[in-house]
């Protein structure tokens, strides 16, 4: 087979997205009071309704209301004033009533957009969409969504003694129905999609978008987000679409992009060779790096859709929409361009922080202790204490502030930050009780370096005959000398006035 990039030469990828999104923020189920657990022992968390008893009537949970309405809010949907709950009939033993709760053709979020950043390159190729270009020079290409819509989640099954994931090879099948009903929203995208990286930009930057909600923990490797990919390819230069294909288990990032990646591929393959790309649900299988027929797509029909009967049409007020409006916090697009233009960060930094709700948290209260030091605190958190886990923005300031006055070398507070992360002790304090403060004090040190020059007379020499590279053995000897405790900026600054250049 062909590799991407060649085929990408002649043919050109559409691709939509289907994205389901469980909201692990919530406490119960969304048809009844059931808690939501991962833990709990097998089908303990169950009851009348969400195990599909005759005669159980569901009522829907209105966190979870508020949770897609403001998953839609940050997405730039429309917020339907009135939508329905449906029936999606299929018989599986992991939805005991025969049929999924899900929306009809109006979700209670529809048509929407979220803006991804593409290379000029790739912008400039795109004349049907409304390219913006940002201050900085980057492009930004709406990608549009189509709906998103709320619906429950089916039961676990387990398949012991066979083949993965198949009935017909284990010997035994398992149900735990703790899951059934646990809230999903599901968001569709046009396809507005043209490669698998930008397929993988637009998956990242939705999971860093509700994990700035607080809506779900968006745990691909856990499935709390589940991603299926459409694909289907062109003549580069032609505007009609081709068939598609539908890809299940996409669950990691670089699963979602290889899939896709193959899939393009392989339908280049069949049309190159003459033959029709089918209507088919594919599964990907990450050992075998391919994709594997699953079924030939059933139709709408067969799933004998109409309105939930024992659900009334559901009316949201302006009100409630108002409140969930109010709860959606700055999001990571906002926050880097702010960071970038009021704080003076760099790019990178500000969009490693932006994205990270929790980075994003420390980092805005270290700079209201210390704004003036905002790139510094950055630094830090981006540079100096990257892996932290627990660090308190008291002590990334305080980090900064050691940084600042020179009093820190970086290797220092590297260290410095291991070891007061997940405690409540000041650096401040953790330097001095080390001894680690580096002296800036040049009375200090200038005697420290004419000691140095005096004593290392062969490599004065070298470095007078062109050899600079021998000021870091200098630098070297006059930090020992200080035991650690000299600034070696301010030594090698000392080193070349005194070796007058
Ligand atoms: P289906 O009826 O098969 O469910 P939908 O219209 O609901 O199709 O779209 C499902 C997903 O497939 C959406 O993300 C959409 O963007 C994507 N999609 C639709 N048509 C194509 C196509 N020709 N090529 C690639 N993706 C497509
Ligand atoms: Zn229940
Ligand atoms: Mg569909």
């Amino acid at each position: 087979m062909k590799k991407l990039p060649d085929v990408l030469r002649d043919w050109e990828a559409v691709i939509g997205l289907e994205i389901h999104t469980e909201l692990t923020a919530l406490e119960t189920k969304m048809f009844c009071d059931c808690r939501l657990s991962h833990t709990a022992p097998p089908n303990t968390n169950v009851c009348p309704v969400c195990l599909g008893l005759p005669g159980a009537l569901p009522v829907p949970n209105e966190k979870a209301i508020e949770c897609i309405v403001m998953a839609g809010i940050a997405t730039n949907c429309e917020i339907m004033e009135r939508s329905l709950f449906y029936r999606k009939h299929y018989f599986y033993p992991d939805m005991s009533k025969n049929y999924q709760t899900t929306q009809g053709p109006v979700a209670f979020c529809m048509h929407g957009h979220l803006d991804l950043e593409v290379p000029a390159q790739e912008a400039r190729e795109r004349p049907d969409f409304s390219v913006r270009k940002a201050p900085d020079g980057s492009y930004a290409v709406p990608i549009r969504i189509m709906r998103i819509h709320m619906e429950e989640d089916a039961a676990k099954m387990v398949h012991v003694g066979g083949g993965e994931g198949r009935i017909g090879g284990a010997r035994e099948s398992l149900i735990d129905y703790n899951r059934c009903g646990t809230p999903l929203i599901e968001l569709v995208t046009e396809p507005d999609l043209r490669t698998p990286e930008e397929a993988r930009l637009f998956m990242e930057k939705l999971r860093q978008t509700f994990l700035a909600l607080g809506i779900s923990d968006c745990s691909l490797e856990n499935g709390s987000m589940r991603c299926d990919g459409n694909v289907s390819i062109r003549r580069r230069g032609t505007a009609g679409v081709g068939t598609k294909t539908e890809m299940k288990n996409l669950n990691s990032f670089k699963s979602l992009h290889d899939a896709l990646a193959y899939e393009i591929c392989r339908q280049a393959e069949v049309l190159e060779g003459g033959g029709d790309v089918r209507q088919e649900t594919r599964h990907w299988e990450p050992s075998g790096r391919r994709t594997v027929v699953m079924r030939v797509k059933e139709t709408a029909d067969d799933y004998r859709m109409y309105p939930d009967p024992d659900l009334a049409p559901f009316d949201l007020s302006d009100e409630f929409i108002g409140r969930c409006r109010s709860r959606v916090p700055e999001l990571p697009d906002a926050k880097r361009s702010r960071y970038l233009t009021e704080l003076g960060l760099s790019r990178h930094d500000a969009d490693q922080i932006a994205c990270n709700p929790m980075a994003a948290r420390v980092f805005e209260e270290a700079v209201a202790i210390a704004r003036e030091m905002a790139p510094l605190i950055a630094n830090v958190m981006v540079n100096i204490a990257p892996t932290a886990k627990a660090i308190t923005s008291r002590q990334v300031a305080s980090l900064a502030r050691l940084l600042a006055t020179d009093a820190l070398t970086f290797a220092q507070a590297r260290e410095v930050a291991e070891m007061v992360d997940g405690t409540d002790e000041d650096p401040e304090t953790v330097v001095d009780a080390y001894n680690m403060r580096q002296s800036t004090d040049i009375d200090t040190l200038a005697p420290i370096v004419d000691d140095v020059l005096a004593t290392c007379v062969s490599q004065v020499r070298q470095y007078e005959n062109g050899n600079k590279k021998v000021i870091g053995y200098l630098v070297g000897q006059c930090m020992k000398a200080a035991r650690g405790n000299g600034n070696p900026k301010l030594f090698n600054q000392l080193l070349l006035e005194k070796l007058g250049v």
